[in-house]
């Protein structure tokens, strides 16, 4: 057996069910990582185009960023939220003054999941109301409330929604797979408005909260048109709620913009970042305006949230995309990176639509143009035919038929050119193996 055979044998004999969904047939077992680089146990060295499910925006151990954490590391771990350390104010500080005007008050936790629950708390004691609005094909995590709120049922044989509150699901802005089979402009955002249908149908006819990420992207990268989030921001408001942003995976960056919400005129009421956030170490948080931000004041304690070493490797982290300005790279590579993507499609019958924006890009795959089929078999052929030939990129969407594509902001003209030279070819193959080219 070599050293990946004898892994799989504990994976199969030592993790449970859930446990083993990996992205490939034959799962990567990684041993290190630099900057846009992975490396298996072999040896093997991949060009990185997935992240870590965009987790690692400045790099995987990005020397700068893993300095300073080395640092914290031997000075101080680990304290609770019971105590304050420099780091974690510091950081609520830096929150305060990169995300949009008027959050200035944080919260931290462990992860994304647990950002957007302690985000549902918040508003449902802001606003005394228990009604949530999500949208389909949401993810926002796995803790019972949380996935609650998540739509897509590949990742939960439960119903969604919640006992404990009242969970109405919206429409997403998929204009790919519009339910109203309307364009845009003309449709004049029937998915948004049709929100407020459903809070009057809702016994509360007031609500908490609508809960949305500006980009889904476990939903598979489905970017909503212009106008989407304003009209919920305003039905929000108008039905006593809040606007919760879930920039999870869209923020810091990823974009183009510090936040997928910085140029839409959009104000969130409650904001989750989590995963780049400390370039991989643990740490994610809420953040909310003043007024809401102060409404539970009951002890409220997280054992590692806002620990000192993801704090310090948070600010170091902050501090390098500023430094390295890897918002408007985002926005440049990510231009480029499309470009090649919108050349694939041309080339292929199995490109449906190519979505999304900066480094957070995606191509839908369908098996006729014209029937939408979701070309599932083929995604994942794809996907295992780049990794054979050293590129990793990703997979979602409810029919997981989204290929997607989100490297660390520092990808270079160079690597991208490979990356896509690399895909073109997965393309050709496995079009060939399939006898449709
Ligand atoms: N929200 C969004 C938008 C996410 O993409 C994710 C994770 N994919 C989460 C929340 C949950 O984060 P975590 O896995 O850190 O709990």
């Amino acid at each position: 057996m070599n050293a990946t055979e004898q892994y799989l044998a504990k994976r199969d004999k030592y993790l449970m069910a859930q446990a083993r969904h990996q992205l490939y047939r034959k799962p990567l077992i990684v041993e290190r990582g630099s900057m846009e680089y992975l490396y298996d146990i072999e040896g093997r060295e991949y060009l990185d185009c997935f992240s870590g499910i965009l987790v690692t925006n400045c790099g995987h151990c990005n020397p700068e960023i893993n300095a300073a954490a080395r640092e914290q590391l031997d000075k101080l771990q680990h304290t609770s939220t019971f105590f304050l350390t420099r780091p974690m104010l510091d950081l609520a500080e830096k929150l305060a003054e990169i995300t949009p005007e008027g959050l200035v008050r944080s919260f931290f936790v462990n992860s994304g999941s647990e950002a957007v629950d302690g985000a549902i708390l918040l508003a449902r004691k802001y606003t005394g109301s228990k009604t949530i609005i999500p949208v389909k094909m949401a993810y926002h995590g796995r803790t019972q409330l949380a996935s609650s709120c998540t739509n897509i049922s590949i990742y939960s044989d439960e119903e969604p929604g919640s006992e404990v509150l009242n969970i109405r699901f919206g429409y997403n802005g998929y204009c790919y797979r519009c339910p109203f089979q309307a364009k845009y402009p003309e449709c004049g955002l029937k998915c948004a408005h049709a929100v407020e249908e459903l809070i009057r149908q809702s016994p509360e006819k007031q609500i908490a909260a609508i809960l949305v990420e500006p980009i889904q992207g476990v939903g598979g990268v489905i970017t909503p048109p212009p106008g989407y989030l304003e009209v919920l921001e305003h039905i929000a408001h108008y039905y006593g709620g809040l606007l919760i942003i879930d920039e999870v995976q869209s923020g810091l960056g990823r974009t183009g913009r510090m936040f997928a919400t910085s140029e839409s005129g959009v104000s969130a009421d409650i904001l989750c970042l989590g995963k780049g956030l400390a370039n991989g170490l643990p740490l994610a948080a809420y953040i909310a305006k003043d007024g809401i931000g102060e409404s539970i004041d009951y002890p409220t304690f997280s054992t590692f949230g806002g620990n000192p070493l993801s704090s310090a490797t948070a600010l170091a982290t902050i501090d390098y995309l500023i430094e390295h300005r890897l918002a408007e790279k985002a926005e440049r590579a990510g231009e480029r990176f499309r470009q090649g993507l919108e050349e694939i499609a041309r080339e292929s019958r199995w490109v449906g639509e190519v979505r999304g924006r900066g480094l957070f890009l995606a191509m839908e795959l369908v098996r006729e143009p014209g029937s939408k089929e979701p070309a599932t078999e083929e995604t994942l052929a794809i996907i295992n035919e780049c990794k054979e030939n050293g590129l990793i990129v990703g997979k979602s969407g409810p029919f997981t038929n989204v290929l997607r594509v989100g490297p660390a902001l520092t990808i270079t003209d160079e690597q991208i050119d490979q990356a896509l030279a690399i895909l073109r070819r997965a393309f050709k193959t496995v079009e060939e193996k399939m006898g449709v080219r």
